[in-house]
């Protein structure tokens, strides 16, 4: 009897669970579909599992999960399904990215975006959104409870607490790990808070980060780094889940790398390595027969590159006003900055990183909001045209967007593509952004767990709050 009842229960649960945060009255302005059965019809569909892009489709959506996809002329919407005509519009995958932050870094006073990240990151369809190392992690737990509970629209944040480096570290941001014990204390007291990862920095031993992997790996919580003093091959080696940035902060490149210490002038080093070289090749395919997947984050480093970047006055109004000054100043001052990254070197990251996909590797991409006037929402559409000039495919470009993130994040059963049974987290933009990348800038709606959200208000509620709320 009580085993007819266990299969029962398993029977009637859905496929896989969803998320939803709750429509209360300070989320209801924003939302502008909200209907039990929705047909998005005449769409343009880039699924996000690799496919061709296909014209002419229609998708439904019954609450939370997707039901149907396929040619207009063949699905029909279900009775009572409230229908939206979206010829001229095209629709993909709600964006999951993997170096997000929502502290606001770069400038001379970092403040929590507790208000605007959460915006702004769903205004450009951006409905998972992995944090990369928190400065106040306190408010940004804060943060995403909010939008769990319904207080403000957002994406689904997965968070990852403070910095995390090794013993030597110089670095005033991050938590210096010196021992296992203390390493176990930090991993299973954040598992506690909500952290579903952790972010490691540059100076790291391979000792510590043996510990950090196996403690964090007891607790069900993934690694991320943004490494230096431990090379990919290593860092594959010892089990972490995900390397940021790719081939720029490679240090397995560099001459005379001596182990668990952090080159000087490292990043610039990789302007003078040869991608093409058997070596690298090698090590390029080696990385990729491994379970660590990379980051791309091409675009935030373009805003170091006097040759190449194009301060966006868009994004730019989104800035406090005190801030935005200090924001431009920068961008006068891009060539005197800390960091120059050639356009020399990006050919050379978006070589690395298409040859990474093409020998099996596992490629997501993440933001990294940034004080040069890289933004929430906005660096992730950025890095869609980055990705295209990388030799992707708009298809290919879409699935290193989202379904790729989500395999990362070991979501994908759940979320990542327009497909029946996933849940109904997607963009609806107009225009064609197979034809024209910057058409994927015009998001119209974007829909979470099958609510569609307004991305216009969204923006219009963040504007001037960036930098300080
Ligand atoms: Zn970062």
């Amino acid at each position: 009897m009580l085993r007819a009842a266990v299969l029962l229960a398993f029977a009637a649960a859905p496929l896989v669970a969803q998320t939803r945060p709750p429509i209360t009255a300070e989320v209801r302005p924003f939302v502008a579909v909200d209907a039990p059965v929705v047909a998005l019809t005449h769409v343009r569909l880039i699924d996000g599992t690799g496919a061709p892009p296909r014209e002419d489709q229609t998708v439904v959506i019954n609450g939370t999960q997707i039901t149907a996809v396929g040619p207009s002329a063949t699905t029909t919407p279900p009775a009572g399904a409230r229908v939206i005509d979206l010829t001229g519009h095209s629709v993909t995958p709600g964006l999951v990215g993997l170096h997000e932050h929502t502290y606001f870094g770069g400038v001379r006073r970092i403040t929590q975006m507790s208000t605007s990240a959460p915006l702004l990151y769903l205004a450009f369809g951006v409905t998972t959104a992995m944090t990369a190392g928190s400065m106040l992690p306190y408010q940004e737990l804060a943060m995403k409870r909010a939008v769990d509970l319904g207080r403000t629209p957002g994406p689904d944040f997965r968070i990852t607490g403070p910095y995390l480096d090794g013993a030597s570290a110089r670095s005033t941001n991050a938590r210096a790990l010196a021992s296992p014990e203390e390493v176990k204390r930090v991993i299973t007291y954040w598992a506690d808070e909500g952290a579903t990862w952790v972010k490691v920095q540059g100076t790291i031993s391979r000792a510590t980060l043996r510990d950090v992997v196996r403690e964090a790996h007891a607790r069900g919580v993934k690694v991320t780094g943004h490494l230096c003093s431990i090379t990919f091959a290593e860092a594959a080696e010892l089990g972490l889940d995900a390397l940021q940035h790719g081939f720029i902060t490679a240090s397995d490149y560099v001459p005379g790398k001596q182990p668990d210490a952090c080159p000087a002038g490292n990043m610039r080093v990789q302007t003078d390595v040869d991608v093409a070289s058997a070596e690298v090749q090698a090590s390029i395919r080696a990385l990729a027969g491994t379970k660590t997947a990379v980051v791309s984050t091409l675009a935030v480093y373009e805003t170091f590159s006097p040759e190449r970047f194009q301060i966006d006055t868009a994004s730019l109004e989104m800035l406090d006003p005190e801030v935005r000054r200090e924001v431009e100043a920068n961008y006068a001052n891009i060539a005197k900055g800390g960091l120059i990254v050639t356009n020399g070197l990006l050919q050379k990251m978006m070589r690395w990183e298409r040859d990474f996909v093409a020998a099996g590797g596992l490629l997501g991409a993440g933001s990294d909001p940034w004080g040069t006037g890289f933004l929430p929402g906005y660096g992730n559409v950025r890095n869609y045209e980055m990705l295209l000039e990388a030799g992707f495919s708009p298809a290919a470009a879409i699935q290193v967007l989202t379904l790729n993130g989500a395999r990362i994040l070991g979501l994908d059963a759940r979320i990542g593509a327009v497909t029946v049974g996933r849940q109904a987290d997607l963009v609806v933009v107009r225009g064609d952004p197979v034809q024209r990348p910057r058409d994927l800038y015009n998001v119209v709606t974007v829909f979470r767990a099958g609510v569609g959200y307004d991305a216009a208000k969204l923006k219009d509620a963040a504007r001037g709050l960036v930098g300080v709320r």
